[in-house]
């Protein structure tokens, strides 16, 4: 038995079945490249899935953990410690943000979302500033969308089989489909609370969104008087080109989430808003006892300097265009028999497969390069932000062949 199905087959003894991993135990990681238990090098396309920002073991990143973990790990928000406004003041300066509430996921960076849109609008009843009477307690978002998988969030996401047997769902949550402003005009109402939205479905299936429909929520979210929150879980952090997505677009959200690649693979999650909409959470409405921990706030500010100071921003929208064009000619080889289209932008990008990914995915992994899938037959990449170009190359060449070979 090798090193690595030894390892797995504790894991089945011992774990919560609700994933299924894949058959190689990770042992340690080196920028780009990872290594199993039995000494196998990988090229890492997937990174923690649009996570490992700044690749693995950073020299960098370790250090800052290293640092911050001889000095103080955690106190709780009873306290105030330097590394989370260090890191709330970086994501303020660069973005529309004014106040970041820090969590530890994208599941909680968006739940305080959806809480603070509905608390917001209670308010404003309370205030007696509300021109109508309704409760705003309504949830617009997407088919297709992912936010997670605590009850909000996950009845958020518009993918009903997430659902299944965890009902009854949070209530007031409706699902307009992708890219449709009138189906979304047809939902809003005195009773919506907010729009939630991800820039690009990553989850999805790396869907962008139709020219002009972010702008499109961003007139009805203000004609309605309800709140436009963009998801950038995914796509936050330079992953998609700009440092935030919504900057590609011009479209300014009232809310921002953050998570994955925020801390390069130390769980972290914020939440991002104006100086007026962070007043609906006063002392007592929302917590976390993890959140702003030292540890991940070190860390995440150290991967701030990296993209803005230290040059990744620049390389990574490099990298994007070259990975970007490496898969449109893989697309054209291939042809729509294999692959229907390319996706993406920046290093978030995906082939849309005639078929499921499974095998390709597992013919790749057995080369030597990870990549995963993403939903609608999609198999998605999502490298470090500091892969070089011949790392690009090289995974570029082994998906050439794999997709030839395997996909018929
Ligand atoms: C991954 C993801 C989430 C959930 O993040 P977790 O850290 O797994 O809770 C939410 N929204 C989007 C867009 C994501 O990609």
């Amino acid at each position: 038995m090798t090193r690595n199905a030894e390892i797995a087959e504790r894991g089945t003894q011992v774990l919560v079945g609700n994933y299924a991993p894949q058959p190689v135990a990770l042992v340690r990681g080196e920028g780009s490249w990872l290594f199993d238990a039995d000494g196998n090098k990988f090229l890492d396309l997937m990174g923690g899935i649009a996570t490992a920002t700044l690749g693995h073991a950073n020299p960098k990143l370790t250090a800052a953990l290293a640092d911050q973990a001889a000095k103080l790990w955690h106190v709780s928000n009873l306290y105030t410690t330097e590394p989370q406004i260090r890191l709330a003041e970086q994501i303020t300066a660069n973005s529309f943000a004014e106040a970041v509430y820090f969590c530890n996921s994208g599941a909680e960076a968006n739940e305080a979302a959806l809480k603070l849109a509905r608390r917001h609008h209670y308010d404003r009843k309370q205030a007696g500033e509300q021109e109508t009477e309704e409760d705003r307690t309504e949830i617009i978002a997407f088919e297709g969308a992912f936010h997670g998988r605590t009850l909000f969030t996950v009845s958020a996401t518009g993918t009903p089989a997430y659902w299944e047997g965890f009902g009854p769902m949070v209530p007031g949550i409706h699902h307009a489909a992708w890219g449709d402003l009138d189906a979304v005009r047809k939902l809003l109402s005195n009773r919506t609370a907010a729009i939630i939205v991800e820039p690009i479905q990553g989850e999805g299936g790396i869907r962008l969104a139709p020219a002009g429909f972010l702008q499109g929520l961003r007139d009805l979210a203000d004609e309605n008087g309800c709140l436009l929150i963009f998801d950038e879980v995914q796509v936050g952090m330079g992953r998609t080109g700009p440092l935030f997505a919504y900057q590609q677009e011009g479209v300014t959200p009232d809310v921002m989430t953050l998570a994955k690649a925020l801390g390069g693979g130390i769980p972290i999650g914020a939440m991002c808003t104006t100086r007026p909409l962070s007043k609906a959470l006063i002392p007592g409405t929302h917590a976390s006892t993890f959140g702003g921990n030292p540890l991940a706030c070190a860390v995440a500010a150290t991967i701030f300097d990296e993209l803005l100071s230290g040059g990744v921003l620049d390389h990574a929208k490099a990298m994007g265009e070259r990975l970007g064009e490496g898969l449109n000619a893989i697309a054209e080889e291939a042809g729509t028999e294999r692959v229907l289209e390319p996706r993406g932008r920046g290093l978030l990008r995906g082939l849309a497969m005639a078929a499921a990914p499974g095998p390709i995915i597992d013919a790749c992994r057995e080369r030597g390069v990870l990549v995963i899938s993403a939903g609608g037959n999609v198999l998605r990449l999502a490298p470090p932000l500091t892969i070089s170009a011949d790392e690009i190359d090289h995974g570029l060449r082994v998906l050439r062949d794999v997709i030839l070979e395997v996909a018929q």
